[in-house]
């Protein structure tokens, strides 16, 4: 019994330090990131232009500040070409722009937790052959067009990515969604609070406690809302799909929840309902209509 008890203390220290730890990790300001200052190769431009309507409304500087990003990125992240795939510089590009648009406005490094992209080529169905309790075979999961893994892997759809990327107003978007996941896990909670100013995290949990359970109500009533309602899943996807949302619909966004937008403006420290428009970018010469 004794042996139990020393064990029971142990296991609760344990669990103290572990949230004191992330408790005071989300106090302590992160050091600010050093861009390069390297050339920016030219094909870069055309890519994002091309690939990242949601570029079109920044700033120049804000342009060149994603670029450099980028260049972090790539320098930084390792990516691997899954189901065939064989990586282009546009892939790599367009997804790390993508990713860097979430951090245009943020202090801090670029994705530390974050470490590999593993990319297919169409939906994908997750390698999950057994259930981790019972050892069985589990049933074919459905396919994805992305997954976020709490270690820094992000998996992902290139035909998503582009799809979600070049129709900038849908309020879909896959790698904005997997990329607010780890910026979510920073703190090494996935929990829907990313890493937070401390004078903001009251607010911020009263707030999306509150528009969570909005959309709870709302897709259990069938009603219709800016969010998707895969938002409603739990308060991780509501921040990732609240991301996409704030993004590709902000000006309806920020109409019909003001609270949450403005949450999510103070956080990204972006303002996208007062950017012009991104139009579609049109389709590839030879694309089924
Ligand atoms: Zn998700």
């Amino acid at each position: 019994m004794e042996g139990l008890a020393v064990v029971g203390v142990v296991f609760v220290l344990i669990v103290v330090a572990y949230f004191g730890v992330s408790a005071v990790l989300r106090r302590i300001p992160a050091p600010s990131l050093r861009l390069p200052t390297g050339p920016i190769p030219d094909a870069w431009h055309g890519i994002v232009e091309r690939n990242v309507p949601l570029a079109r409304g920044l700033s120049s500087d804000e342009r060149e500040r994603l670029l450099r990003l980028v260049q972090v990125f790539l320098a930084d992240k390792h990516f691997e070409g899954c189901g065939g795939l064989t990586l282009t510089e546009e892939i790599k590009v367009t997804i790390a722009a993508e990713a860097c648009l979430l951090l245009l406005h943020l202090e801090g490094p670029c994705y530390p937790s974050f470490r590999t992209v593993l990319v297919y080529p169409h939906e994908f169905v997750p390698k999950v052959a057994r259930s981790p309790g019972t050892g069985e075979i589990a049933p074919p999961p459905a396919r994805l067009m992305g997954e976020s893994w709490g270690d820094g892997v992000v998996v992902i759809s290139w035909d998503d990515t582009v799809r979600g990327a070049r129709n900038p107003a849908d309020g879909e978007n896959v790698v904005l969604h997997e990329f607010a996941h780890q910026l979510d896990a920073e703190d090494g909670v996935t929990d829907g609070a990313p890493l937070l100013a401390p004078s903001a995290l009251r607010t911020w949990g009263g707030v999306l406690s509150a528009e969570y359970e909005r959309l709870r109500r709302d897709a259990a009533d069938d009603r219709r809302s800016a969010l998707d309602e895969y938002g409603a899943t739990n308060k991780a996807e509501f921040f990732a799909v609240a991301t996409e949302t704030f993004f590709e619909k902000p000006v309806q966004l920020e109409r019909e929840h003001p609270e949450l937008y403005g949450q999510l403006q103070q956080f990204y420290g972006q303002d996208p309902a007062r950017r012009a428009p991104a139009p579609p970018s049109p389709p590839p010469p030879g694309a089924a209509p």
